[in-house]
């Protein structure tokens, strides 16, 4: 049993932490996953930049194109 084998797997896995939704609406599920807050989680009603309606958390509008 070779014991130094190890696979990419785990790096993958942090890379994309995002849990597999099967669910499609005709939306990239990144147009939703910004709206989540980053301090309690709650999903804002509308696109950032938007104040979280939970906790007043600001969540800022992704400029990451
Ligand atoms: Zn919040």
């Amino acid at each position: 049993m070779p014991g130094g084998v190890r696979r990419p797997s785990m790096a993958r896995m942090a890379e994309d932490a995002r849990p597999a939704d099967p669910v499609e609406d005709g939306g990239d599920p990144a147009c939703w996953l910004r709206r989540v807050c980053p301090a309690c989680g709650r999903l804002a009603d509308v696109d950032p930049p938007v104040r979280c309606a939970a906790c007043g958390e600001l969540l800022p509008a992704d400029q990451d194109d």
